[in-house]
């Protein structure tokens, strides 16, 4: 069946019910962006002009909203708990909605035996029921109950699920066996799923599927009205939760608070009970926790938006940016991790985080992103006088538009499969001293330094992204893959690991090896330089964009991007 875009919500809100205070927030976002999501709807309609598209049965299942995984949300929406990922999902489901796709949504254990068509208390029932879904996008609590009332065809079926994962997985987490051999160790379960299945708030590892969600953009009279009434001495603080004005968050810091506070009037929108006031100091103006539009409301008269290092890369920031503040934060040195921070402490990553909001600083950057050390004073009183001098106009990424996530889903269902199989036989067999074979798909780049794709079309592997896009870089030793694309204007792509996994390609880099072993290991292909031994990959699920050691230079497939939409490449919509 051919999907069609739709161009009215209601029956959505319909589906997802009610009842729930987090429903309720969801259901009046989706409305507030209604309009937005219909402009997005027909330009994207104009750009695929008429495109085949196929209609996905699809569930979408909210785990962190059942009561069997405790459902410590709803009540805490209210309260300014983490609104992040109902902000997510509010904008998934619009956007899976609006692609035409064939929508269930459930928020409880029953609801979700009950479309799985598993019966209740069979959960370990050895047949294997037919699962009458294409897709299954749910979280971290949602798989688990997956696998626990879904019995042996969780295993069949897990490649049609897509994990909403606010902070990715990198795949040396995600493989058990290699995980728990290698002290990659998560609280979060070793799924052995491809890593792409998880998706991310934000651009994070390209290992994973960048998700996202949408920032709301302003119209021309909207904008000049913004411009015309900011209060230049006007900030607002980051942070719903009364902790971040706790004495030991911002400890050391009371310094910079001293110079906010001599520049600017001091906003926030710390949650409180009216019996028990929060720890906010008394120059602080405290709003209370306000509706999501009443908060914009006021970002649009504020200057400044600024962070104290804590929530963690949340929408708030887009959104402020998006309402023509200059976005305050501070650097992180060392940066943040899995290694040396509470917060992150048994997530499945070993991301390092260089400040509050990694994607407001490489991605957005000055006028609209200062990223200075909040330790030196002298640096951060010249940010703020600058702040307070500088004009900016209100910016949403097109990554974060209604259109540029409908396109990005879109792109996503059309074409990532997880079901079929490596398209190209893998590992290969490491041989003897091989000649680079004529047959080689790769040509050496002029100044010897990368390899580009040169097949002509006739045998080019049919692959998402596709191929044409593809250059092959050595990193530095120390260096990953995510940092070696980058400098070079690229991402890397790990669906294209697969192509480069041979000895050929170390011969056509002119790297020498004395030998070649094939191995699991989430930094291979790679070669250990000065003792010139080749490693090629030997379990497909390792391959990984981010991991890196001092011991290893590693081959790194890079593909171009769009310019504000880094999960496309140029011309692979
Ligand atoms: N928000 C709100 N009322 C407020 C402050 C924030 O509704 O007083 C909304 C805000 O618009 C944003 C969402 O809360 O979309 C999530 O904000 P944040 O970036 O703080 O992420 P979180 O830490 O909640 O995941």
């Amino acid at each position: 069946v051919q999907a069609a875009f739709r161009n009215n919500l209601s029956y959505l809100l319909e589906l997802i019910g009610s009842g729930k205070e987090s429903l309720i927030f969801m259901k009046k976002r989706i409305r507030h962006l209604a309009s937005q999501w219909l402009l997005a709807t027909h330009s994207l309609a104009q750009k695929l002009k008429g495109r085949q598209r196929d209609q996905k049965q699809i569930l979408v299942h909210i785990g962190f909203l059942t009561e069997e995984s405790g459902d410590v949300f709803s009540p805490r929406v209210l309260k300014g708990g983490p609104l992040g990922e109902m902000v997510q999902w509010a904008d998934i489901l619009a956007a899976l909605f609006i692609l035409g796709h064939s929508l269930k949504v459930t928020v409880s254990l029953k609801e979700l035996q009950s479309n799985l068509g598993v019966p209740p208390g069979r959960g370990n029932c050895p047949l294997t029921v037919p699962l009458p879904f294409d897709l299954i996008y749910t979280d971290y609590h949602g798989l688990q109950q997956m696998k626990q009332h879904m019995g042996l065809s969780f295993k069949k079926y897990r490649c049609r699920v897509r994990v909403i994962d606010t902070f990715g997985t990198e795949p040396a987490y995600n493989l058990e066996e290699y995980a728990t051999l290698h002290g990659y160790r998560t609280n979060w379960g070793y799924w052995n799923l491809n890593p792409k299945q998880f998706m991310t708030m934000f651009p994070h590892t390209p290992d994973n599927s960048f998700m996202g969600f949408v920032s709301e953009e302003l119209n021309e009279t909207e904008r000049q009205f913004i411009k015309s009434n900011k209060a230049s001495n006007m900030a607002v603080v980051y942070g719903k939760e009364a902790s971040i004005w706790k004495k030991s968050t911002i400890q050391g810091k009371e310094k910079f608070l001293a110079i906010l506070n001599k520049y600017m009037e001091i906003h926030g929108t710390v949650y409180y009970e009216t019996q028990r006031p929060p720890e906010v100091p008394a120059f602080v103006k405290n709003h209370g926790l306000l509706p999501q539009h009443e908060f914009q409301q006021l970002l649009r008269k504020a200057k400044l938006f600024i962070g104290f290092g804590f929530p963690y890369e949340g929408p708030a920031p887009l959104e402020a940016i998006a309402n023509g503040c200059i976005f305050l934060q501070s650097r992180f040195n060392p940066p943040h991790s899995s290694l040396n921070h509470e917060f992150f402490r048994g997530k499945p990553t070993s991301r390092e985080v260089s400040s509050q909001h990694p994607y407001a600083e490489d991605f957005i950057g000055k006028p609209h992103v200062w990223t200075v050390d909040y330790n030196n004073s002298e640096e951060f009183e010249a940010a703020i006088k600058t702040i307070m001098r500088t004009k900016v106009d209100p910016y949403v990424p097109y990554e974060y538009t209604c259109e540029g996530m409908l396109e990005r889903i879109h792109a996503y269902i059309q074409h990532q499969d997880f079901c079929a199989g490596p398209s190209l036989p893998l590992p290969e067999k490491p041989q003897g001293h091989a000649v680079p074979s004529s047959l080689s798909p790769f040509s050496l780049s002029p100044n010897a330094t990368h390899l580009v794709w040169s097949h002509n079309a006739s045998n080019t592997p049919s692959a998402w992204p596709p191929v044409s896009s593809m250059q092959v870089w050595v990193s530095e030793a120390g260096r990953a893959c995510t940092e070696t694309c980058q400098e070079h204007g690229l991402v890397c792509e790990p669906a294209f690991f697969q192509f480069i996994n041979k000895k050929d390609v170390f011969l056509q880099l002119r790297m020498s090896c004395d030998s070649t072993e094939s191995e699991m290991s989430h930094l291979y292909p790679a070669v250990a330089e000065n003792v010139q031994e080749c490693y090629l990959q030997k379990e497909p699920l390792l391959f990984s964009c981010a991991g890196y050691s001092t011991k290893y230079r590693r081959l790194c497939p890079c593909r171009s991007y769009q310019k504000g939409q880094v999960a496309l490449c140029r011309d692979c919509l």
